[in-house]
């Protein structure tokens, strides 16, 4: 199987030339047709199976469909070296697409972050934390956000960050696509799915 089997826009096919990718891993493959048939997905996948891109390249479809401007996906990350990580995917297969992509976390100057905000955005990668101080002090609209993706959810689960997610949720609009990774699947998990995905289709490698 190749990526030409997609129908993704010509200026992502771009982005995936220019990044050597040829053909999907399996978590792709898997999670990239229902992604982009805008169901919510959970995806059971390590780091190292191409899970970023799994999420990334059906977002970056959806986000070409409509009107920029505002924050239309919101990918929430447990640590800053992620989010980067996804940021960068983000950059890389979105080059040619005109999206804008944001990283947002503590521990460095929230004045950036707060101008480049102002600026306008169509995606921002967060960390919990740093997002929720964002939200309070409104210096970020999340009601156009169209795809939540919630990546590595057991990690944020360990690292004490789901009442700060359950306060980002009320912050979303209910109709939106989400999309939530693990790579194991505790009760937690299992329970923040079943309140937060509707109907998903479960793809796992
Ligand atoms: P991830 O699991 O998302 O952290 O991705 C692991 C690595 O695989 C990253 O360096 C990606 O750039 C790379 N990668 C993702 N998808 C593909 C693909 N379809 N073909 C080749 N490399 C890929």
């Amino acid at each position: 199987m190749e990526f030409s089997t997609f129908d993704f826009h010509p200026q992502i096919r771009q982005g995936i030339t220019a990044a050597g990718y040829v053909s999907p891993t399996p978590i792709q493959a898997q999670a990239i047709p229902p992604i982009l048939a805008g169901q919510d997905v959970m995806g059971l996948a390590q780091t190292g199976t191409g899970k970023t891109a799994a999420f990334a390249l059906p977002v970056l479809q959806r986000l070409m469909k409509s009107r920029g401007g505002r924050v239309r996906a919101l990918v929430v990350a447990p640590t800053r070296e992620l989010a980067e990580q996804i940021h960068q995917a983000f950059c890389s297969l979105g080059a040619h697409t005109g999206l804008k992509s944001l990283t947002v976390y503590g521990g460095v100057s929230i004045r950036p972050q707060i101008t480049a905000l102002k600026r306008g955005v169509d995606i921002v990668v967060a960390c919990p934390g740093r997002l929720l101080d964002h939200i309070e002090n409104k210096h970020i609209d999340l009601s156009a956000v169209e795809a939540l993706v919630l990546d590595e959810a057991d990690q944020m689960f360990d690292m004490g960050f789901f009442p700060a997610i359950r306060r980002i949720l009320g912050h979303l609009p209910k109709r939106r696509q989400t999309l939530l990774f693990s790579a194991t699947m505790p009760d937690e998990i299992r329970r923040l799915s079943g309140e937060i995905l509707a109907t998903p289709i479960t793809v796992r490698i």
